[in-house]
């Protein structure tokens, strides 16, 4: 394996693609380092021109005073207007997870015998001898929430760790702040990995790697449902303890053996069934390990209650299991996999408790942005007034819809692309009540929380789990949820 740290970058001639926020803290990492840094990006508007301005000012003060770590200091060029063509004398290339591979100035970058990696690709070249080891998460939904349960369960056990993702602290900033300030450095870093990230890291070889599951998503950006597993495939190359796999999704497991791993690497699997041999699964309402165990053939340790997970929906409890095997692959004790478990809660609008009014239970699920998470929150409710729609991203709702019908008490569609929720509800629950919201402003989401609780009944679920982004109504998917728990919070007697 090639080794790897700063001195690396230092005196390196490095093209940025992008000046967003990634981009904009692999230049000042990168800068801080040494590096010649130059940032291109095909925006010329008022918003680029203010971060290029932010950027630069930061670069001439910090090379001025020989701030922050004492390193050398280069200077940062922004290129404005011009996301497409190569600065000469690069040497290699960092891009932003929105540049999509078949961007013309990676093809210019390929044609130059010039490498383009990714933040994920950095961080890991940056790791000193002795560094953290990786437990990386990937999968189409449940990354977050599984990165930030395992990183409870190693606390839990006493080790210095870290939830690393798409919040918080940039993961090139998490290992170049290593050890800094007399801080002791991370034990072990629970590390999420977006599809884009694993296709721009090849170089990275995590202890143990997860992929949770495996549904259409960003199709867009890999051109095809191949091109997308191979790259969430990616997590397992190089494991040295697990790969683990989720039993019920068989492309998972097949991700598994396609990978190349070191020599005496297991594949363990994770269900929400009686665990065969080397799988963790549930027996009566316990959490089991049937996989880091003495005798596995006959034995299964006893990690958690279904209780001790929140929330105890399903496939919630598929993500406390992958922890739960990532953790016990480095080496954690049943007592914390519980104690961990016990001490996690869910991220705001995530199958979110907003209040509950006449008998009647409110749920954010905002961030149910693509059909299969919305499909996993509707199987978590017995009678749902579902509030749905949004931008599709060019997705199908035939299957969401039919699988999830004989819950339905009744629909509410808002956002851009309802009729294709719409259409499918006919074809396939013709007799469902729905309300179809035709605006997309943002007085919409209190009109179809009252109408979603005209539809409800004592003992119902109005859920908001849109299957959709949220772009077109509001800003993100956390503008989403806030709107639905004001609208739910404003709702008076006369609505019910
Ligand atoms: P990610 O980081 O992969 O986007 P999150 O943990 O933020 O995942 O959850 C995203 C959405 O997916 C939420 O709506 C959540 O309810 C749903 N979800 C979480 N875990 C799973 C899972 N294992 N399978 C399907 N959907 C899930």
């Amino acid at each position: 394996m090639t080794t790897h740290g700063p001195a690396d970058f230092a005196g390196q001639h490095i093209t940025v693609a992008g000046l967003g926020v990634s981009g904009i803290s692999a230049a000042r990492a990168l800068a801080g380092l040494g590096a010649h840094l130059t940032v291109v990006d095909g925006g010329d508007g008022d918003k680029q021109r203010a971060a290029a301005r932010e950027l630069t000012e930061w670069a001439a003060a910090h090379s001025a005073s020989g701030k922050g770590g004492g390193g050398r200091r280069a200077g940062i060029t922004v290129r404005l207007g011009d996301g497409d063509t190569l600065p000469e004398g690069t040497e290699l290339v960092v891009t932003s997870p929105g540049w999509k591979p078949d961007s013309p100035l990676f093809a210019a970058a390929a044609a130059a015998g010039v490498d383009v990696v990714g933040d994920v690709e950095i961080a890991w070249r940056l790791r000193g001898p002795g560094a953290a080891a990786w437990l990386g998460v990937t999968g189409t939904n449940g990354k977050t929430t599984t990165v930030r349960m395992l990183a409870s369960i190693l606390a839990a056990e006493g080790l210095r760790t870290l939830a690393v993702g798409n919040i918080g602290t940039p993961i090139i900033d998490v290992v170049l702040g290593q050890g800094k300030d007399g801080e002791p450095p991370y034990d072990v870093l629970a590390v999420e990995l977006s599809s884009y990230q694993l296709h721009w890291a090849p170089s990275l070889r995590a202890h143990s790697g997860a992929v949770l599951n495996l549904a259409p998503d960003h199709l867009d950006w890999h051109g095809s449902m191949q091109a997308y597993a191979a790259d969430k495939g990616r997590i397992y190359e190089g494991n040295t303890v697990a790969c683990v796999y989720n039993a019920a999704d068989k492309a998972t497991e097949d991700l598994v053996r396609e990978a190349d791993v070191e020599e005496g690497c297991r594949a363990i699997g994770f269900t929400l069934g009686t665990p065969g041999p080397s799988q963790l699964g549930v027996v009566d309402g316990i959490l089991v390990d049937r996989a880091f165990v003495e005798n596995r053939q006959q034995q299964a340790q006893e990690l958690a209650e279904v209780s001790d997970v929140t929330p105890p929906a399903p496939h919630n409890i598929a993500n406390a299991l992958a922890a739960a095997a990532l953790a016990r692959a480095f080496g954690v004790r049943p007592t914390a996999v519980r104690d961990g478990l016990r001490a996690f809660h869910p991220d705001a609008h995530r199958i979110q408790h907003v209040a509950e009014r006449d008998g009647v239970t409110y749920i954010d699920d905002s961030k149910a942005t693509n059909t299969h998470a919305a499909e996993a929150s509707l199987a978590a409710y017995e009678h749902i007034v579902w509030i749905a729609g949004g931008l599709a991203k060019g997705a199908t709702f035939d299957e969401l819809v039919q699988k999830s019908a004989s819950r339905l008490r009744g629909v509410v569609l808002i956002g851009a692309d309802r009729a294709l929720i719409g259409e499918a509800l006919a074809r396939h629950a013709p007799d469902v009540p729905v309300v179809d919201l035709d605006r997309t402003d943002t007085g919409a989401m209190p009109e179809a929380v009252r109408e979603a609780t005209r539809l409800a009944r004592p003992g119902d679920t109005v859920l908001l789990a849109p299957a959709c982004a949220s772009m077109d109504m509001f800003v993100n998917y956390n503008k989403r949820g806030e709107a639905f728990a004001e609208a739910v919070g404003e709702l008076t007697a006369r609505d019910h």
